[in-house]
């Protein structure tokens, strides 16, 4: 990864990721994106600003911290894609129902997100992102012929202690 801002040429300021591997300068991207949906260099569809802490830009990705900070990355990005395409494309309650179980599922299985100790799970904004799936998961036990939420709810109950 370069560590220059693809928009500004400088070094960046306030990093953010927008779903791809390309970074920018906060400022820059926000701009971009004032008229745009995409990331100015590969064209892909934006997905959700993330802030990318600056020091996993300067270092050289060796450390078992920042290697398991960019896996968890990934996972947030595909739930906020999951996230688009429910709001988006999905209608109906009961299709609305059985395409958050696959997400919940998908949660479930990279549920390590929530226990990666130290800082690759503060960075990633875990706690913030628990009282959002508590939420949903509060939620989705409202409708009656959804059971699988109970399961859900029981599934997650030590994460979201
Ligand atoms: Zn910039
Ligand atoms: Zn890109």
């Amino acid at each position: 990864m370069n560590d220059k801002c693809p928009i500004c040429l400088d070094v960046f300021k306030n990093p953010y990721s927008i779903g791809c591997s390309h970074l920018f300068c906060k400022k820059c991207i926000d701009k971009w994106l004032d008229e745009n949906y995409n990331c100015p260099v590969c064209r892909e569809k934006f997905v959700g600003s993330f802030s990318i802490p600056m020091e996993l830009i300067t270092s050289k990705y060796k450390t078992r911290k920042i290697t398991e900070y960019w896996r968890g990355f990934k996972v947030y990005v595909k739930i906020h894609k999951m996230m688009n395409v429910y709001y988006g494309e999905i209608h109906g309650l009961d299709n609305k129902c059985s395409y958050m179980n696959k997400i919940f599922k998908y949660i479930y299985d990279n549920r390590w997100i929530f226990r990666s100790n130290g800082n690759a799970y503060q960075l990633l904004g875990a706690d913030k992102f628990k009282s959002v799936l508590k939420d949903r998961l509060i939620e989705f036990s409202k409708y009656s012929h959804y059971k699988e939420a109970k399961i859900w709810k029981y599934k997650f109950r030590d994460i979201l202690k």
